[in-house]
C-alpha cells in the first residue's frame, strides 16, 4: 500500500532535479545534480507563496545582488511572501529552487530561479535566517505522506553562482543578460505537465479497474423480466449489468486509454523539444505549452470526476477507505489546481489559439499540427451545422471525428475573438476560454487515439477492433459545448 503512496521525495525527483537540469549551466549541472542524485541533498520547487500563486510576476520573494560580496540576499518582505504548499520543504528538503525577483540596483528583472539551501544535510537544522516547517493537513486526508512546507528567508546570503544561468544570467559586475527568448525557462513546466496526462490515465484506469471488478460481482435485485416463481432461488442481477453503471464506468476506461496514449505522444515531443531548447532553439515551445496546458486541465479534470464517479458507482462500500478509491481521488484532485490553476491555465490556451486566430484572419495558413484545425476557418460558413451522409456511420469514421472535433474548437475560437472585437472584457471570458480548453484537448486526445489505433492495428491486427471501440467510445464521451 505504501508503495502507491507519494513520498516526500517525489518533487526532489520531478522538479528539483529536471529544473537544475533544463536551467542550469554545465558547471551548475556538475555541482548539484550528481549530490542530489545520491541524496546527499534533498530539493523542493519553491515557488508558490501565501499571497500569490497563479500570478507569479506578484511574487515578494527577493534576490537582491550585492556586488560587493557577489552574493544575493534572498528575503521575505512580509508574510505573504512566505514560500507556501511547497512539497518536500517540511520536514525532508535540504535546498530548493526557489522562484525569487531579481533585483539589481534596485531595479527588478521579475522572477528567476535560484538554489537556496535551507537545512543542513547533516542534522536536518534550519539554516541561519530560514524559518521552515510543515503547513499541516490538507484536504480529505491526501498528500498525508507529503511534507508539504513553508519558508521565510530573513536577509539569507547566496552565491551569485547559485542563481541558474542556462538562459538569462547576472556577470560579476552586476549586468543583466537577457534569454535569447523569454519563453525559454518555460521548459520544465512543460515537463512536470507532460507527466501529468498518462500519470492521470494510470490512476484513473487503477480506479475504473477497481469499480468494474466490483460491479462484477456485487449483486441487487433479481431480473424482473424473468419474474417467475421457477426462477426464486437464481442469483441477483450483477450490478454491472445495469445499462446506468456501464454509461456510468466503461467511457472511464476508454478516457484512461486516451490519456496514456497523448501522455506517450507528448512525452515523445517533450524529448525533442528538449533537445531543441539546449540549443537555445525555442520554436516547439507555444505549440507545445498549449498543447500541455490544455491536455492537463483536461486530464485532471476528467479523471478526477472519473474517479469519484467510480466510488459512486459502487455504492457504500466504495466509500469505505478499503475501496482504494477514496485515496486515489484524495491523493489526485489537488492536481486541478497545482501545475497551474486549471481556470488559470485555460486562459493562456485561449490566448494563444487567439493568436494564431491572427494568422487566419490574414488569409494564411497555421503550420503547427496540434491546432491546424483553426485553417478549417478559412472554408468554413459559421454557424452552419456539418453535414452528415449517414450520421450512424459517418461518426464511426476518424477522419469525421477529428473533422467535427477541429471544426467545434475553431469555431469557439473564432466566436471568442468575435467577442473580445465586440468588446467583451478579458476577465468576463473565462468560461469561453475553458469551453476552448475542452475543445482544443478533446481534437488532440482523438487525432491521437485514431492515430494510434491506426499502428496498433499494422503492427497487431487483433489489438484493432478492440482499440477501435475505445477510441469511438472515448469520442462519444466528449461533451460537445
Ligand atoms: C497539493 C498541492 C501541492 C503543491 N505543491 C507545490 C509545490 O511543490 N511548489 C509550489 O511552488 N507550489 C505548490 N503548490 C501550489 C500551487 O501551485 C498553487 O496552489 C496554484 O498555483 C494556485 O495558486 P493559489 O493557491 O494561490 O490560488 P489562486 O491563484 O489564489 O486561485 C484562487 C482561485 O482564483 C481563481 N483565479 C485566480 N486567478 C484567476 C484569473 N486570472 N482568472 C480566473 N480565475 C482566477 C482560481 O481559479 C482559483 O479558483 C501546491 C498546491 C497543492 C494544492
Amino acid at each position: 500500500m505504501l508503495a502507491d503512496l507519494m513520498s516526500p521525495l517525489g518533487l526532489h525527483y520531478s522538479a528539483f532535479i529536471p529544473v537544475l537540469q533544463s536551467q542550469g549551466t554545465d558547471e551548475q549541472i556538475a555541482k548539484w545534480v550528481e549530490p542530489a542524485q545520491k541524496l546527499a541533498i534533498m530539493g523542493c520547487y519553491a515557488q508558490t507563496e501565501l499571497g500569490h500563486g497563479s500570478n507569479v510576476q506578484g511574487l515578494r520573494t527577493t534576490a537582491t545582488l550585492d556586488t560587493n560580496t557577489d552574493e544575493f540576499v534572498i528575503h521575505s518582505p512580509d508574510l505573504t511572501a512566505a514560500k507556501w504548499w511547497i512539497g518536500g520543504l517540511g520536514i525532508a528538503a535540504t535546498h530548493c529552487v526557489l522562484q525569487a525577483q531579481l533585483v539589481i540596483d534596485q531595479k527588478s528583472y521579475g522572477p528567476h530561479i535560484f538554489v537556496v539551501p535551507v537545512r543542513s544535510p547533516v542534522d536536518r537544522k534550519p539554516l541561519k535566517g530560514v524559518t521552515v516547517g510543515d503547513i499541516g493537513p490538507k484536504a480529505y486526508g491526501g498528500f498525508a505522506t507529503v511534507d508539504n512546507g513553508f519558508a521565510l528567508f530573513d536577509h539569507v546570503r547566496i552565491p551569485r553562482e547559485n542563481m541558474l544561468m542556462r538562459f538569462a544570467q547576472v556577470t560579476r559586475d552586476g549586468q543583466y543578460i537577457r534569454p535569447v527568448h523569454d519563453k525559454l525557462s518555460y521548459g520544465s513546466m512543460v515537463k512536470l505537465r507532460v507527466g501529468m496526462v498518462a500519470d492521470a490515465g494510470i490512476k484513473l484506469g487503477k480506479a475504473v479497474t477497481i469499480a468494474i471488478r466490483y460491479s462484477t460481482v456485487r449483486r441487487q435485485f433479481h431480473d424482473t423480466a424473468k419474474k417467475d416463481g421457477s426462477k426464486k432461488d437464481e442469483l441477483e442481477q450483477q450490478v454491472i449489468s445495469y445499462s446506468s453503471i456501464k454509461h456510468r464506468l466503461f467511457p472511464l476506461i476508454a478516457v484512461s486509454y486516451a490519456l496514456l496514449f497523448a501522455g506517450q505522444s507528448v512525452g515523445a515531443d517533450f524529448q525533442k523539444m528538449t533537445k531543441q531548447l539546449l540549443n537555445q532553439d525555442a520554436s516547439m515551445l507555444p505549440e507545445m505549452h498549449i498543447t500541455t496546458c490544455s491536455l492537463k486541465v483536461w486530464c485532471t479534470r476528467r479523471a478526477t470526476d472519473g474517479q469519484e464517479e467510480c466510488r459512486k458507482a459502487m455504492g457504500g462500500h466504495g466509500y469505505s477507505q478499503f475501496s482504494g478509491v477514496g485515496q486515489i481521488f484524495a491523493m489526485a484532485v489537488p492536481s486541478n489546481t497545482y501545475e497551474g490553476d486549471n481556470y488559470v491555465l485555460c486562459q493562456q490556451v485561449g490566448r494563444s489559439l487567439l493568436k494564431q486566430l491572427q494568422t487566419i484572419s490574414s488569409g494564411k495558413k497555421v503550420e503547427t499540427p496540434n491546432s491546424s484545425y483553426l485553417n478549417l476557418l478559412l472554408s468554413d460558413t459559421p454557424h452552419t451545422p456539418y453535414k452528415f451522409n449517414d450520421p450512424y456511420h459517418d461518426i464511426l469514421d476518424p477522419k469525421v471525428q477529428q473533422h467535427i472535433y477541429g471544426l467545434r474548437a475553431a469555431r469557439l475560437v473564432a466566436d471568442l475573438g468575435q467577442q473580445l472585437k465586440a468588446g467583451r472584457p478579458w476577465s468576463d471570458v473565462n468560461m469561453e476560454c475553458w469551453n476552448i480548453c475542452f475543445a482544443h484537448a478533446e481534437y488532440n486526445l482523438i487525432k491521437q487515439f485514431n492515430e494510434r489505433v491506426a499502428s496498433v492495428s499494422s503492427t497487431t491486427p487483433v489489438l484493432a477492433e478492440p482499440l477501435t471501440q475505445l477510441a469511438n467510445l472515448v469520442s462519444f464521451d466528449f461533451n460537445f459545448v
